[in-house]
Formats: C-alpha cells, structure tokens, sequence
C-alpha cells in the first residue's frame, strides 16, 4: 500500500471511530421505528435528512421510499463506486427487551437492515469528509423492499439508479450472526441462491373415504406428486449445482371419513444457475403433468420467480478483500461458504461487477447469537464502527483501481 491510501486509511478508521457513538444512535433510531417492506416512508425522511445535515446536496428520489445521492472526489467521472443499503423490516414481534426495542408492534429490524443503512450513513458522513482526499464518485443507494418480491433493488434498476453515471462495480453488506464480532467474510464467483416459490393446487373429486372407487382422491395425488418432484434435485440437477425443493405447507382439508376436493402444496425452490434454473421450472411442470394424467384429477402449477442467484464479480471481491485485510488485518477476514438464502443484491450483481460481504454481529459473551429473522435477533453494536468504515475504506480502495 502506498504511503497516501495509509494515511487515508488512518483518517478513515479514525473517523470511524469518533463517528461510532452517531451510528449507533442512527441504528437505535431506525431500530426502535421500523416499517415493512415499500412502506418506509419515515425511514426514508430520516436517512434524507441525514444526507442533508452531512452537506451531501445531490440526492435523487428513487422507487418511491428510495434514495440515490453521490458524493464527488476530485475528478469526479474518473470511477465510480456504488455502496448500498436496504431500508425495510419484518413482520415480527420483537422479544428482546432493550431501550430501542420496536416501537411499531409486529414489525422488526430482525434482518439487520437498519444497522446496513446507520452504517452507509456512517460511510457517508467519512466520505463527504475526507473527498479531497480522493479521485472518482461514491454513488449511495438507500432501497426499499428487499425481503418481499420483486425486490426493491429491481424497482431502483427499473428506476435507472445505476445510469447517470453508471457505477463501474456495487458493494453490499449484511450483517451475519454466525460471525463473531471484529470480524468480515467475502467469496468470490456464486454466493447465494435464486429463490422461487411454487404454489400447487391438486384438483380431484371428494366424497366418503369409505368410496374409493368413486373419487378421484387428490390427498394421493399431491402426495405421489411431492415425492416425484425431489428427482429434479435427486436425477435432474447436476451435483455440481446446489439444489433445494422443499414444501413447507400442504393443505387438505378432510377428516379421518372425507376425502377432500382439492388439496395445495406451497413450497420453494433455490438453485445456483440460472440455465438450469430455468431447466428445473419446466422439469416440474412436467412431472406434475405426468402424474394427473397417470392418476386422474388436474393440477395448477404456478411457479413465482424470486431473485436470481447472487454472483459476486471474482476481481472486484478479490480487491475488496485484500482491502478489507489491510483494514482489519488477515486474521479478521474470512472466507465465507455458499448461501442458499436469497438477496436481491443480486440484480445489481446482474447489471454491474457486484460485492457482497458479511459484516460479523456475534457475540456469546452478551448474549448475541440469534439468526436473522427471528424474535431475538439483535447485533453486537461494535460491528457498526467496521460497517461504516470498511465500507468508506472499500470505496475509497476501489476508485483508486487503475
Ligand atoms: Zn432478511
Ligand atoms: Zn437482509
């Protein structure tokens, strides 16, 4: 590293530091008033009026409850780095009994979705500080919806976040509640998986149970059918692309003595390569076909496309991880091991070279080891003083590429 990015480090680590106490605030803030997906509309005022108070003036509406704002180096069009976060909460009860607990009852920051936008907050305070210091553009990307399709990251794509100008690569973070705290992790090429829901409705013909021979019974049926559909993980996908079908819901509602008219199936399927995606969708279709026309009844197939599958560009989290170890050092940057949980990241990860890192938020000694989207979750609030400044330092590292 040469003698000028060390001293910018420094500033931006110590930046970092005196602004850790304002991120944590921010995250309190966002923490205690959560808003569901589309509708973070005070979440929004909020993070816009921070940009303000910064000094950040160029600040455009995107997607509705959307924010895109750019803070320019000098010679401004030389690169240009894309940091974002996402805005939304969960339909959950918060359980944890903290001074900032959910003041909106049923809804959660249990994803960690304010401590994404607290921390861009908090990049963007170093930022705006240190942009003398600097040659290119940092794009900041505040979103709506990630947790409910389409994906509040399509609708900013849709609104043109990525144009005028066009980022050369996007960096994401999220926090992980399997990484202690201190700590980061990254991995190159596929990360995570594309996530479709299948919804089934077997049509047959009830009656007394006692009848067989008069019904056509579609408890059977659905039943043939959950097991036939596992060859398309079992015998139709290659081992070397991770697959999962599951059905987590099957509803028929008979009795001991009835046989019902028609029974649904929900469930989802997740994979790591969009031909075979595609290929997978069809396979289903097809033995769902197959086997009402084997047994008798009619089927309603609907297959719901999620997000694709998120591929982080090889050199770009490269670069991003020597950065990160010059920032944390090596024994705090960890390889991380694919994801078959969804993130639509990916559709910018789609349009642009993509890097999605996880920002560790465990900590057994306090208590913090709950998973995302649960009652319970909750981060270690150390981690904020990385996740803004990581992601300055990253930016800063990325414009400085040649
Ligand atoms: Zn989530
Ligand atoms: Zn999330």
């Amino acid at each position: 590293m040469n003698s000028i990015k060390k001293m910018l480090k420094d500033k931006i680590k110590s930046l970092a530091k005196a602004y850790k106490e304002e991120v944590i605030a921010n995250r309190r803030h966002l923490h205690a008033n959560p808003e569901l997906s589309y509708q973070e509309f005070n979440t929004a005022k909020f993070v816009k009026e921070k940009l303000q108070k910064i000094g950040i003036s160029t600040i455009e509406s995107k997607a509705n409850t959307g924010w895109v704002a750019l803070i320019e180096g000098k010679n401004p069009s030389k690169r240009v780095v894309a940091l974002r976060a996402d805005m939304d909460a969960l339909p959950i009860i918060e359980a944890n009994e903290v001074s900032y607990k959910s003041q909106n009852p049923g809804v959660m920051h249990a994803c960690g979705h304010d401590a994404h936008t607290a921390s861009l907050l908090g990049a963007a305070k170093i930022l705006n500080e240190v942009k003398d210091d600097f040659e290119g553009t940092i794009k900041l990307i505040f979103q709506p919806g990630e947790e409910v399709a389409p994906g509040g990251a399509s609708l900013m794509i849709a609104d043109k976040v990525l144009e005028n100008p066009r980022p050369n690569g996007i960096i994401g973070q999220h926090v992980m509640p399997f990484i202690e705290v201190g700590k980061v992790g990254f991995r190159p090429g596929i990360y995570m998986a594309s996530a479709d829901e299948i919804y089934v409705t077997v049509k047959g013909k009830g009656g007394h149970a006692a009848m067989p021979e008069t019904l056509i019974d579609p408890v059977l049926i659905a039943s043939h059918m959950i097991v036939a559909l596992q060859q398309v993980v079992s015998r139709a996908a290659s081992p070397k692309i991770p697959s999962v079908l599951s059905f987590g819901r099957v509803e028929a509602l008979g009795a001991t003595n009835v046989i019902p008219n028609e029974v649904k199936i929900q469930g989802t399927f997740r994979t790591l390569d969009e031909e075979w995606r595609a290929k997978a969708h069809e396979k289903m279709l097809s033995i769902a076909h197959g086997i009402v026309e084997g047994m008798g009844g009619e089927v309603d197939f609907e297959i719901k496309k999620g997000y694709p599958f998120l591929n982080n560009d090889p050199e770009l989290t490269y670069r991003s991880h020597q950065a990160a170890i010059a920032y944390l050092g090596e024994e705090n940057v960890l390889d991380l091991d694919i994801w078959m949980a969804a993130e639509d990241f990916a559709f910018y990860s789609q349009e642009v070279e993509g890097c999605f890192y996880r920002l560790g938020t465990r900590n057994e000694s306090k208590g913090i080891t709950s998973g995302v989207h649960t009652p319970t979750f909750d981060i270690d609030e150390d981690a904020l003083e990385i996740g803004a400044g990581l992601m300055a330092f990253l930016a800063v590292s990325e414009l400085e590429k040649a």
